[in-house]
C-alpha cells in the first residue's frame, strides 16, 4: 500500500504564535497557532486518513479535538509511522462523535477562539502514535497541557502544493515547513554548482577520491589528481540510476561514480534533471 504522507491542514499558513520563548503561552510544547487568512474563520482539513480519538468540549475551555492517523504515514523528515494531531480553539467540533473517520483533505473544523484566544486561529500540536493525550507541564504558576509524544509539526508535516505561505516566522524564528512537490525520478541530471561525490547518500558518508570513480566521471571532476577529492564541476552531465530520500529531508540519486546531492536539506536544488529515463 502506498504511504499516505502528513500534510499541514490548512490552505493558508500563517503563523501567529511559535513556541519556545519565555513569554508566550507555548512554552513546553511544541506547539503553533495559525491564522489563516487573518479574515474570518479559515477550514482546517484532515492531515492524513483519521479518526477522532479524543475531544474535549467544554464550556470556557480551549476546545480540541484529537485525530489518529488511520495506518502509518510518510513525514516530511522521512520518519513513517502513526501520528496523532490535536487541534485547539474551533467553535464547531461540538458535533464530533469520538471514533469518527475522516479521509485526508476531508473538513474537519474551522478556526476560532473558545478558551484562551483574543482571535480566531488554531492551536495545532502533533504527537508520534496513537495515544491521544497530554502531559500537564508546570512552569511556577502556568499550566500548558501538552501533546504526548510531541514532536516539530514544522519537521513532520508536509505543505502541500498550493499552500499559500503567509507567514512562518515568530520572533525571528523562521518555522521551516517544506512542500510536498518532491517527485525526483531517475534519469539525467546537470549540477548546478561544483558537488561533492560521495561514498553513501549523505553528508556523513566520506567524499570520494578521484581514482575510485569512473574513467567517464573523471573527465568532470575539479582535480585530475588520483589521489584528490572528487566534486564534479557545475554543468556536469551524469546519470542517476536511483532516488535516495535522506532522513534530514536531503535527497540523492546514485550514479556510476558514487552518490550525489540534488536537493540539500534546506531544499536548495543542487542538481537538475534534464532527461527523465
Ligand atoms: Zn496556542
Amino acid at each position: 500500500m502506498l504511504l499516505q504522507k502528513a500534510y499541514f491542514p490548512m490552505k493558508v499558513l500563517n503563523i501567529s504564535q511559535g513556541y519556545g520563548n519565555k513569554a508566550d503561552t507555548h512554552k513546553k510544547s511544541y506547539a503553533i497557532d495559525f491564522c489563516g487568512n487573518d479574515a474570518g474563520k479559515d477550514p482546517v482539513y484532515a492531515p492524513f486518513d483519521c479518526k477522532v480519538s479524543k475531544l474535549y468540549v467544554k464550556k470556557g475551555h480551549t476546545n480540541t479535538v484529537w485525530l489518529t492517523s488511520l495506518n502509518k504515514v510518510l513525514c516530511a523528515n522521512g520518519y513513517v509511522g502513526y501520528m496523532t494531531m490535536n487541534i485547539g480553539h474551533p467553535e464547531d467540533i461540538d458535533k464530533l462523535k469520538l471514533g469518527q473517520v475522516f479521509k485526508q483533505g476531508d473538513l474537519i473544523c474551522h478556526e476560532g477562539k473558545t478558551g484562551y484566544a483574543t482571535g480566531n486561529h488554531i492551536h495545532l500540536e502533533l504527537g508520534k502514535g496513537t495515544k491521544a493525550g497530554w502531559n500537564l507541564v508546570k512552569t511556577g504558576n502556568l499550566e500548558e497541557w501538552v501533546i504526548l509524544n510531541k514532536v516539530k509539526a514544522e519537521d513532520y508535516l508536509f505543505l502541500k502544493e498550493g499552500t499559500v505561505i503567509k507567514n512562518n516566522i515568530y520572533r525571528g524564528i523562521k518555522y521551516n515547513f517544506k512542500y510536498d512537490s518532491l517527485e525526483y525520478e531517475t534519469g539525467t541530471y546537470k549540477t548546478l554548482g561544483i558537488i561533492k561525490i560521495r561514498s553513501g547518500p549523505g553528508t556523513n558518508y566520506e567524499q570520494k577520491k578521484v581514482k575510485d570513480i569512473t574513467e567517464d566521471g573523471r573527465k568532470h571532476v575539479t582535480s585530475i589528481n588520483l589521489n584528490a577529492k572528487a566534486s564534479y564541476k557545475k554543468g556536469t552531465i551524469f546519470d542517476v540510476l536511483e532516488i535516495i530520500y535522506n532522513n534530514d529531508s536531503s535527497i540523492w540519486g546514485r550514479g556510476y561514480s558514487g552518490y550525489v546531492c540534488l536537493r540539500d536539506k534546506d531544499g536548495e536544488v543542487l542538481s537538475e534533471i534534464i532527461k527523465k529515463e
